[in-house]
């Protein structure tokens, strides 16, 4: 699960990390009344989208970015304005863009170094990681790509925790003198603190900011949060803005299902994590393209694959589903009636390929067959995703 800016601002500074001053407005008047509260004489105004890149980002409207740095706090209110109910679109959002409902009013930071620092999970070594490096306010992916040396990457034990050496190596090489440390090192264990309380997934701050006065703070906050440890954390639960989410993975969560929606135009329902991802991995060495990962899981009633199917069908990108079950203890037959009694509320608007495999197959193919629905059958995995690539082309 992500946040808002503002929101991972709170969790850090109640870490004990530096932020600079500044509070959340949902309309012009309050972000001007906000500026005005104050004590600064140049302001940030920044649109909060569950995004990075706002920086650089458009929005819907032509308005260039979504931070901005103005003088006065009527500039401040004219700025949310143009923001605030507007989209806006990063290279991190695709092209819809997402919904501006909240801006972050804050004061603007004199900065002399922008920095790089974040903890994530390693998932090679299983391990957290710490990544720094002096060249943040750009992307990290960039700086990887263009100068690896510039990125020092710290694997922590996850029973002995960040050692106090590991905090010094990356406050050293993030350009801090060896009689300066304290500070950053301070701020690096804060940081690794609210990583393992909060179970987050991954804690990044970039830029982190020293100032001309020599503090270090956190400009920019992204935290993202592990979706299976949030029932013990129903104080991050509370955060989340359906807004900033696609429509389909909230219809997916509201009935349980292992949902997450791509960019192609092949609806896919599988059961099993495993079989759906090397349906995937078919669809596209056959040239396709998924519009979703689905897994409708082993133990999935006929309500569940009844509102499965109706996602895949509601879908605008889907022009074609492709079913791939292997009955198991998800027997065929019940997939069979979860798809009769889909395509009875609502007759299907695409191509419908089902290859059924295991428990009960004969008897699942029989209620499709009888239920005088335009199916196409398919017998083999390759087969069957020939057959789907094909429909997709409306061949
Ligand atoms: P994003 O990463 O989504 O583009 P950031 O919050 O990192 O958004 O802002 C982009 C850039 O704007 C930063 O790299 C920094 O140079 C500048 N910036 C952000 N917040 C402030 C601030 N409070 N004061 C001064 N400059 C800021
Ligand atoms: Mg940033």
């Amino acid at each position: 699960m992500n946040i808002h800016e503002f929101q991972a601002r709170e969790l850090l500074a109640s870490a004990g990390v530096a932020v600079p001053r500044g509070a959340v407005a949902r309309s012009p008047e309050e972000a001007e009344s906000i500026a005005r509260s104050l004590p600064c004489n140049s302001f940030v105004v920044k649109a909060q989208v569950h995004a990075g890149g706002r920086g650089k980002g458009t929005f819907k409207d032509g308005f260039k970015s979504g931070v901005h740095l103005v003088k006065t706090p009527a500039q401040v209110r004219d700025v949310a304005a143009r923001m605030l109910g507007n989209q806006l679109v990063t290279h991190q959002t695709g092209p819809e863009g997402k919904p501006v409902h909240a801006v972050l009013v804050g004061e603007s930071t004199e900065i002399a170094r922008e920095l790089y620092l974040a903890i994530a999970l390693d998932r090679a070594s299983s391990h957290p990681v710490l990544v720094a490096s002096r060249e943040g306010g750009v992307e990290i992916e960039t700086v990887a790509e263009k100068n690896p040396a510039a990125i020092l990457r710290e694997q922590i034990h996850p029973g002995l925790g960040l050692q106090p050496f590991q905090a010094r190596k990356a406050s050293i090489f993030l350009g801090f003198p060896s009689t300066g440390l304290r500070a950053p090192c301070r701020l690096i264990h804060a940081v690794y603190r609210l990583f393992l309380e909060r179970d987050c997934s991954q804690v990044e701050i970039n830029p982190l900011a020293v100032t001309k006065g020599g503090d270090v703070v956190a400009l920019d906050a992204k935290l993202n949060f592990d979706d299976n440890a949030l029932f013990r954390h129903k104080e991050i639960e509370a955060l989340r803005d359906a807004s900033q989410e696609d429509p389909r993975d909230l219809a997916a969560a509201e009935h349980h299902l292992n949902y997450i929606g791509l960019d192609g135009d092949i609806g896919c329902m599988v059961n099993g994590a495993g079989l759906a991802m090397a349906t995937m991995d078919l669809l596209q060495a056959a040239g396709g393209r998924p519009a979703n990962f689905l897994d409708v899981g082993g133990g999935a009633s006929e309500q569940m694959i009844t509102a499965a199917f109706k996602l895949l069908q509601g879908d605008p990108r889907v022009r074609v589903i492709f079913i791939n079950i292997f009955g198991g203890i998800l027997k065929c037959d019940v997939l069979a009636q979860g798809i009769v009694a889909a395509c009875r509320t609502a007759a299907p608007r695409v191509p419908v390929i089902v290859r059924l495999q295991g428990t009960n197959v004969e008897e699942g193919r029989k209620i499709l067959r009888e239920s005088g629905l335009k199916l196409t059958a398919a017998e083999g995995l390759t087969e069957a995703a020939d057959k789907a690539v094909a429909a997709a082309r409306g061949k």
